[in-house]
Parts: structure tokens; C-alpha cells; sequence
């Protein structure tokens, strides 16, 4: 097959992705979005896309030679509710709107992927690309697995990745096992009795026995899980039906847990219900516990770290290729595609200089666009190996 006239492909990726940050849209309304990649996929000669998947997400297939591996590469596409306040020609057209994640050179270099690998091949087996949605609200992969992700477009391992502010262009990092966090969300509502702020005794407030709540809290990590588990419990929020003179008789504390094993963050909940029920027996409330988890626990399978890392060393070179970073308390939705196929999340640079993810001022660098596209395509060509590759 021919060889693609790189220069010419990351004109094109740079054009797209302008294209995508002028037009930012939010999670499940990502119906633009969507349409570009199903034409560009189109106009590249997938063999297959389908459109619709759990929402707005997109998969596009392609096919070569006869192996029977499939390996998917997958990408996200929404915004944030964010007003940019970067000067760029491309700049959000959209006020509220904008690509604060980077998901825009996500799917413009998958895009760039699909591109490289329908014109050059190289590959036997199947390639999935998955376009999903609504990452940011940890909904989007779920969404595309209800709908049948997994049963239409089987495939055998995934791979995904992020980019990094702070991270130079052209480095690489990935680690095995947990690399990003689970996020919990809970709330505590206590229901006393409110009355007069000169007479607490005619009554039962509970802002006092909330206070307790809070402080209580703080034991979870410090004394009920081991040390060597990297866990954080936030209290980020506690409102009351009070006033100046009056007691509140409801009190609502809300506020975030992380974690990076699923035993962490089941004994977390275990101990906030029952910290909270003994906080409220004690200061005769009532109470109710809602603990809910948004994001999984993201695990890479460590064998794909191995060969992510051999992917890695061809496009980025083995002296910017780090296997080991540190685990991060951020979470990833992509982590629950890993709840049923093995693969590896990976990130790379964004430049020393960019803005932080989800500041105002954040933009994707385009220098890292063919860093992206390369590393897709070629985790897939080693993945899917033809039988007479190396010779
Ligand atoms: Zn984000
Ligand atoms: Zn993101």
C-alpha cells in the first residue's frame, strides 16, 4: 500500500480539530460532532459506521486481510459547560461551550488513525473505532455498552489516551494496574426538628449534629483504611434550612470520594453509613445515606502496558516512553470499557506550557496531533501483526 504524505495528514488533522473546538457540544448532544467523524470515516472507506451507538457515540470498522483479532481504539467527543477565554482564530462559537479536555484532538487524531490505517493498512484482523460520548459526566461508555457495544462490535482489547498539560509534546506515559481513581459521590441528609436559635432545647436542630458528621468523616482515611491505600474523602458541601435566628431542622452534606480499588471504595461507604448513623443516633436525628459511584477505578491490564509500551517506543522513542507514572485522582470513564475487555489508558504530552484541563484558557496542542494518530495506529498493527510481519 501507499505510504501517506504525513505533512499532508497533519494539515488535515489540525483543520478538523479547529473545526471541532469552534463547535464545542456537551455530553449526549454531541449530534454535530458525531456527524463529522460518521463522513470523514465515510470518506476514508471504513468498511462499516454506525451512528447512534448509546446515544451519539460512533464505531467505525475496518477490515483487512483474514485474521479474526478485533482491536479497539476509542476516543471522546464532548465539551464542558466552560466560556473560553482563549484568543484563538478557532475559538468556541458557542458561549458556555467549549473543548476544556481536549476531547477535540482525541477525535481528530483517532480520526487521523483511521485515515493512516484505510490508506496504508499494515494490519490483519479487524480495527473498532469508538467515538463515545458524554465522558466527562462518566455516562458515555456506559451508554454505548447497554447498547450493545460489545455484542455488535465484539472486540478482543481496547486502548485509549488523554493528553497531559505540564507533560512535554512527544512524551509518553502510561503505568500498569490503577492509574487513575474511582470517583464516589455521596449525600447525608439529617432531619431534626428546627425552632428559634434562643431556645435549641424546645427543638432539635441539626446543624451541630452535621458539624459532628463532618468531623466524624475524617476518621474514614485516617483510621479505617489502611495506609498503604491511596484514598481521599471531600466534604465539599454543607447546606442548611437555617437562617439567623432559626435553627435548622435539615441538614445536607455532600461531597466526593476517590479511590483506586473497588474493597476501597466499598469500605468507604461502609463506614461513612455507619458513621453517619452513629454520628445521628447520638444527637437524636434522622438520616439518610445515598452513596453513589460515577467513575470506576481505571485498571490497565499489565501485559498491554507491555505492549503499549512497544508501540510507544516506535512513534515517541524508548527515551520518552515512562511505564512507571504515578497513579492520578482523577477518574476516566474509558475505565469501564475495562470492566469487560482488557486494555490500557495511556497519556501523552500537551507541552509544559498549556494551560491546565478544564481552565478557561486550555487549548490542545496541535504539535501533538500526529503523536496521537501514530500511537493508534501503530498499537493496532502490532496488535494485529500479519502472520508474515518481521520477515
Ligand atoms: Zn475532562
Ligand atoms: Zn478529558
Amino acid at each position: 500500500m501507499a505510504s501517506m504524505d504525513i505533512d499532508k495528514l497533519v494539515a488535515e488533522m489540525t483543520a478538523w480539530r479547529h473545526d471541532l473546538h469552534a463547535h464545542p457540544e456537551f455530553g449526549f448532544e454531541e449530534k454535530r460532532t458525531a456527524a463529522f467523524v460518521a463522513s470523514k470515516l465515510r470518506e476514508f472507506g471504513l468498511d462499516d459506521v454506525a451512528e447512534g451507538i448509546g446515544g451519539t457515540g460512533v464505531v467505525g470498522t475496518l477490515r483487512r486481510g483474514t485474521g479474526n483479532r478485533a482491536i479497539a481504539l476509542r476516543a471522546d467527543m464532548d465539551a464542558l459547560r466552560i466560556t473560553e477565554q482563549g484568543t484563538v482564530a478557532y475559538c468556541s462559537t458557542r458561549p458556555g461551550t467549549m473543548h476544556a479536555c481536549g476531547h477535540d484532538g482525541h477525535t481528530a487524531m483517532l480520526l487521523g488513525a483511521a485515515k493512516l490505517l484505510a490508506e496504508e493498512g499494515g494490519f490483519d484482523g479487524t480495527v473498532r473505532f469508538v467515538f463515545q460520548p458524554a465522558e466527562e459526566w462518566g455516562k458515555g461508555a456506559l451508554a454505548m455498552l447497554a447498547d450493545g457495544l460489545l455484542e455488535h462490535f465484539p472486540f478482543d482489547e481496547i486502548y485509549g489516551l488523554h493528553n497531559m498539560p505540564g507533560l512535554p509534546v512527544g512524551k509518553f506515559e502510561t503505568r500498569p494496574g490503577a492509574i487513575m481513581s474511582a470517583e464516589d459521590n455521596f449525600e447525608i441528609t439529617l432531619k431534626g426538628v428546627g425552632g428559634h436559635a434562643a431556645r435549641p432545647h424546645w427543638g432539635n436542630e441539626t446543624l451541630v449534629a452535621a458539624c459532628a458528621t463532618v468531623v466524624n468523616l475524617q476518621t474514614i482515611v485516617s483510621r479505617r483504611l489502611s495506609p498503604a491505600d491511596i484514598a481521599v474523602v471531600s466534604v465539599t458541601e454543607l447546606i442548611t434550612d437555617g437562617t439567623r435566628n432559626a435553627l435548622p431542622g435539615l441538614a445536607r452534606i455532600l461531597g466526593d470520594a476517590r479511590s483506586f480499588r473497588p474493597e476501597v471504595s466499598a469500605r468507604i461507604e461502609q463506614q461513612m453509613r455507619t458513621i453517619a448513623k452513629g454520628t445521628a443516633d447520638a444527637y437524636g436525628c434522622e438520616v439518610e445515606v445515598t452513596y453513589t459511584r460515577e467513575f470506576v477505578p481505571l485498571l490497565n491490564d499489565p501485559a498491554l502496558v507491555d505492549h503499549a509500551f512497544a508501540a510507544a517506543a516506535v512513534v515517541f522513542g524508548t527515551e520518552n516512553v515512562v511505564v512507571a507514572a504515578e497513579p492520578m485522582t482523577g477518574s476516566e470513564d474509558f475505565a469501564r470499557f475495562l470492566e469487560h475487555v482488557p486494555g490500557c489508558f495511556v497519556f501523552i504530552g500537551n507541552g509544559q506550557e498549556s494551560a491546565p484541563l478544564h481552565n478557561p484558557h486550555y487549548d490542545f496542542n496541535d504539535d501533538a496531533l500526529i503523536f496521537g494518530a501514530r500511537f493508534h495506529a501503530e498499537i493496532a498493527r502490532q496488535r494485529l501483526a500479519a502472520p508474515d510481519a518481521g520477515q
